[in-house]
């Protein structure tokens, strides 16, 4: 709105301005008009002054010749005579109205050569009648002419001036108001354009969706607080929070970006609220916000990420529905020498753990600096490793039943990867990177294309092994990955409910609603589902009682101590009767004893996996030793 008034502003302006040029355009040639008017009746007024001064010099010589005959006076009448004839003829050209004038000239030329001739044959007193009653009476009635129209034009003349002069004043005035105008016109040009760069400035530095600053804003802002941290050591200096929304891609992908672009500017208005005017909140990417905190005793940047936390306590609240989310936070305080990418990294790399660890806020701590920049690398050999089919390959552990007939009751797919300088890199250090970018989609359908084709091979060899998958989040949570499973199955032949997707309990509680259809969506397959590292993630019953699962799968820590440890023992008892009031098979992992196994047994747990029966091994290893542990 301001910008149109603005611009119709100086759309009239210059309208304006370009009218008056018009008129100034106008009245300059109608003033050439008017100088050259003047130029023609001063030219008329002198031409008349000539013409009356020459026949008055012819009548005085007429008279000098009458008085004497043999005058020098006489022998220049008739010179004289053309020269006022000449004159008259000028006078005629210029004005019609002078031609009675000449016309008399010419007639008074006759009378005068018959006068010249009477003095010239001594008639003297004829001569001089001649003069006084027919030469002079002309002469006074055309002297009379040419005054009355010299006059005239010396009116029109002086009126012609006084025009120009009025004009002139007027052109003046003209030129004046242009001039102001123009520079109006060129002052309002240079604040407008000084605004327009202030605004594309603002568009450049602030996020639009929330109206904070963006990172290129934060990045700056922090090189300068950096580089005014006090020297002295002791003194509070700059700490750097990063924040991540868990499970907002999720939300985007859910709900559409419409509803993800107004929890983010929700996000961000309740982020500020927390932190102080000093501090600076900045949106740095899609679900990312950078805070910074100046002069904050280190120490104290856990209270304010508890209250950051705090503030998405309440659940977001968008139209009809009704959002919970909860945010990542990794902190980082300046040290000497640190830049404001090491700053930034050093809180991004404490984020990860945050994420990684599921626990709400993490402080950098100095020696994950390396890890990130093993990150880096790690990340970049992925991604070339995801190309070469030796890289990754698949170990498999059997599970063991406990009761009855016993023997393999499954097998657990787990991945390992041999990276070519480093050997063999564990799974626990790989797949959380994964799991950070969008690399986990292909890495799953490869470690699901290798499961599906062992299983395939088992089956042609006569062998029905269930072969369990761990699936993480992100991929559970991507839309196209149902649709991959059915056409993986599909391809291998595999039977689904030889399959069976291991999710941790962490997943399902980061947000259980959309778990649920995930989960329906592969059971629709005939996929078996299990809750994997059960007991770490404090499952609500009401959610349990509602998974769409068909195993829980005890996680090893407590399993490992049940027998010294008597809570562990409640734990792995309790989690027993729970999977079987809701009907579900249980699974002990981690079973490193025979003392554990026989507890588990006593306990009624189903099924067993630990080194204590068998090691994750490769699928040769695996079908060699078949016949003795299958089934009859
Ligand atoms: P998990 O799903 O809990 O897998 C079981 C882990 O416990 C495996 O470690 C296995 O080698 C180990 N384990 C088995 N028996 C024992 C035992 O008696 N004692 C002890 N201390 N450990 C035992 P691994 O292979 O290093 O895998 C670690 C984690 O990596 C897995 O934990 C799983 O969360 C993840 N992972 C492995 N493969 C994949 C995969 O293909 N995709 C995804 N998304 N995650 C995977
Ligand atoms: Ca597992
Ligand atoms: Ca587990």
């Amino acid at each position: 709105m301001r910008h149109r008034s603005r611009r119709l502003m100086f759309g009239s302006l210059i309208a304006s301005l370009a009218l008056l040029s018009g008129l100034a355009l106008v009245d300059s040639q109608r003033h050439a008009r008017i100088v050259e008017d003047i130029a023609h009746a001063g030219d008329q007024v002198s031409a008349y002054q000539d013409a009356a001064y020459l026949s008055a010099r012819e009548m005085s010589l007429l008279r000098a010749s009458a008085a004497n005959p043999r005058s020098a006076e006489r022998r220049q009448v008739l010179g004289a005579d053309t020269e006022a004839y000449q004159a008259t003829l000028r006078i005629a050209e210029l004005n019609p109205e002078a031609t009675t004038v000449v016309q008399r000239q010419i007639h008074l030329r006759q009378v005068i050569i018959g006068y010249l001739s009477m003095l010239d044959h001594g008639k003297i007193t004829e001569a001089r009648e001649s003069l006084e009653t027919a030469i002079a009476p002309t002469y006074r009635r055309n002297a009379a002419k040419l005054l009355e129209l010299r006059n005239r034009y010396q009116q029109e003349y002086d009126q012609r001036v006084a025009d120009a002069r009025h004009d002139s004043r007027r052109l003046l005035l003209a030129a004046v108001f242009t001039f102001v105008l123009s520079l109006i016109v060129i002052a309002l040009f240079v604040w407008n354009s000084r605004a327009h760069r202030r605004q594309v400035e603002t568009m450049a530095t602030t996020d639009m969706l929330t109206g904070l600053p963006n990172r290129i804003a934060f990045t700056e802002h922090l090189h300068r607080a950096l580089a005014v941290a006090p020297p002295d050591r002791t003194a509070p200096g700059v700490t750097v929070l990063t924040v991540n929304i868990n499970g907002f891609r999720h939300v985007n992908d859910q709900l559409g970006p419409h509803v993800g672009d107004r929890l983010l500017a929700e996000a961000g208005r309740r982020l500020s609220t927390v932190v102080r005017d000093t501090d600076m909140v900045a949106r740095t990417g899609g679900d990312e916000f950078a805070i910074m905190l100046r002069d904050l005793d280190p120490a104290r940047a856990e209270d304010v990420a508890a209250r950051l936390r705090e503030a998405f306590d309440e659940p977001f609240q968008l139209d009809d529905v009704t959002v919970d989310l909860e945010i990542s936070i990794g902190a980082a305080t300046a040290a000497d020498g640190d830049d404001v990418s090491t700053l930034l990294g050093n809180a991004d790399s404490a984020l990860h753990d945050a994420k990684e660890q599921h626990d709400g806020y993490r402080r950098f701590t100095g020696h994950s600096a390396q890890d990130s920049t093993d990150r880096l690398t790690l990340l970049g050999d992925l991604r070339r490793a995801l190309t070469d089919a030796s890289q990754f390959t698949l170990h498999y552990q059997p599970k063991i039943g406990l009761g009855g007939a016993g023997g393999l009751v499954g097998v657990e797919a787990l991945a390992r990867w041999h990276h070519p300088a480093r050997g063999p890199v564990p799974p626990g250090q790989f797949v959380p990177v994964l799991e950070s970018t969008s690399l986990i989609h292909p890495f799953t359908e490869r470690v699901l294309t290798i499961a599906l084709q062992q299983a395939r091979e088992w089956l042609d060899a006569g062998h029905r092994i269930p072969v369990a998958v761990n699936l993480s989040t992100r991929s559970l949570l991507d839309e196209s990955f149902t649709d991959r499973l059915a056409a993986l199955l599909a391809s291998t032949g595999v039977p689904g409910e030889l399959l069976c997707i291991e999710i941790t309990e962490h997943t399902v509680m980061s947000d259980p609603s959309t778990t649920i259809e995930a989960l329906n969506r592969v059971r629709a397959l005939g996929v078996k589902t299990s809750i994997d590292d059960f007991g770490t993630g404090y499952s609500s019953m009401t959610y349990l009682k509602l998974l769409p699962v068909d195993e829980l799968k005890i996680d090893r820590s407590f399993v490992a101590d049940m027998v010294t440890d008597p809570s562990s023992r409640a734990l792995v008892a309790s989690s027993v009767d729970l999977a079987h009031n809701l009907g579900l098979t249980v699974v002990a992992e981690g079973v490193e004893d025979a003392a554990t196994a026989e507890a588990l047994a006593a306990l009624s747990c189903d099924t067993a996996q630990g080194y204590h029966f068998a090691r994750p091994q490769s699928a040769a290893d695996l079908t060699a030793g078949l016949p003795q542990r299958q089934p009859a």
